[in-house]
């Protein structure tokens, strides 16, 4: 018996004490909102192809091509052999569409900001770092990474933010991160607030645009775009609206020269592959045009959040795709999503530790390829409790 096995054990053990056992189970996006699981298609309210590019021929054409093209895989790190000129054309294509000088791609978003953030916080040694709380797991994992102690702000509080960033007046440099949509709540950052009082207190600010980008702000190109002059560091992901997979950190020429220089999870790992570069061009091409989509996602968002209310839920200060009915009780969102998912619609529970005990709710994602008939039927299931 390998050594592991108590350790292992006792884990698991305490995980399902707390009845916060997760598991695995097989799904396939399907066309229309749809989504195919145990053998049957149910409507899909959990996965963030918000704007159902995942399927869309365009992609799934040109990833077949650029990896017929180029190859399965790109050979190597992006500093050895392994940035071909497709990297560079679609970076390029990436700063084009953000508004930035320039663009760097990650393999993932995850990676993107656990990587990122430590090759900053040590540029600037003693920088003081501010998060928001709710922010993703990968930011966290970046400031541990880092080594860096996280001055934590209320969720979107930025009088709080201001008071922090005002005792932290003589740190040498001041970062702020946070995420202009947050992916549990879906709410958004005050961003032309928050970008003033960086300016008002000299700090940088990093802004992880993944359930921004695509959705939100001029052709979709996320809410940083917004910002007169933009932000300091825009982060923000493939996999989700956009379609495919992969990350981008768009900023100036000279941001990502450095990290071209310093960061380890640039440059230690393998280049994205050429299916998942030609998949994230063909996004690129069709994605700032997409406006009607994008106008339909906000409205079924409206109705599904105004029938939610209506039902006596708790919506948070959602305004975006994503829409959480608040349960509280873990034990009683996960009934709730099983209830639901026995009359054919799919929207997970979510539990701590990825939200703050108390709050655990279903995440209803909708995407711009779901009937209004969906939203009404899901209201109302929610509604008579599934
Ligand atoms: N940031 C946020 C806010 C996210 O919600 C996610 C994905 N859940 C990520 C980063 C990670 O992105 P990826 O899935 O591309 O690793």
């Amino acid at each position: 018996m390998s050594l592991l096995v108590p350790h292992l054990q006792r884990a698991l053990a305490k995980t399902a004490q707390a009845g916060l056992t997760r598991t695995l189970r097989p799904a396939a996006l399907a066309p229309a909102g749809r989504i195919n699981r145990d053998g049957r298609q149910c409507v899909d309210f959990s996965s963030n192809d918000y704007l159902g590019l995942a399927l869309h021929p365009l992609l799934i054409e040109r990833s077949r091509e650029w990896a017929g093209r180029y190859g399965a895989g790109s050979g190597s790190s992006r500093l050895v052999t392994g940035t071909h000129d497709a990297h560079l054309a679609v970076e390029a294509k990436i700063a084009a569409f953000k508004g930035t000088e320039a663009a760097l791609l990650f393999a993932s978003g995850w990676q993107a900001n656990a990587a990122v953030i430590p090759a900053l916080v040590a540029a600037m040694p003693g920088v003081a770092v501010f998060t928001d709380r709710l922010n993703h797991g990968s930011m966290h994992a970046g400031c541990a990474a880092a080594g860096v102690r996280q001055h934590r702000f209320a969720h979107n509080d930025l009088d709080a933010l201001t008071g922090l960033l005002e005792r932290h007046a003589a740190a040498p440099a001041r970062l702020i991160l946070t995420e202009s949509v947050f992916s549990m709540d879906g709410d958004r950052v005050d961003l032309a607030r928050l970008a003033q009082i960086a300016r008002d207190h000299e700090a940088i600010l990093y802004i992880d645009e993944a359930h921004a980008t695509g959705v939100l702000g001029p052709r979709g190109a996320g809410l940083s775009a917004t910002v007169t002059g933009g932000v300091d560091i825009a982060m923000g992901t493939f996999s989700k609206a956009m379609g495919s997979f992969g990350a981008y950190i768009a900023g100036s020429r000279m941001l990502c020269d450095y990290l071209v220089n310093a960061c380890g999870g640039f440059i230690y790992t393998t280049a994205p592959p050429p299916a998942v570069l030609g998949a994230i061009d063909a996004a690129l091409d069709i994605v700032p045009d997409m406006d009607a989509d994008r106008e339909r996602l906000a409205g079924l968002a409206d109705r599904l959040r105004g029938g939610l209310v209506g039902a006596g839920f708790d919506v948070a200060a959602s305004s975006t795709q994503i829409v959480p009915a608040i349960v509280g009780d873990a034990a009683a969102a996960m009934a709730l999503s099983e209830r639901l998912a026995a009359n054919g619609m799919i929207a997970a529970a979510i539990r701590p530790p990825t939200v703050p005990a108390g709050t655990s709710r279903l995440r209803i994602a909708l995407r711009a390829t779901h009937a209004e008939a969906d939203i009404d039927a899901l209201i109302a299931a929610v509604a008579a409790g599934a």
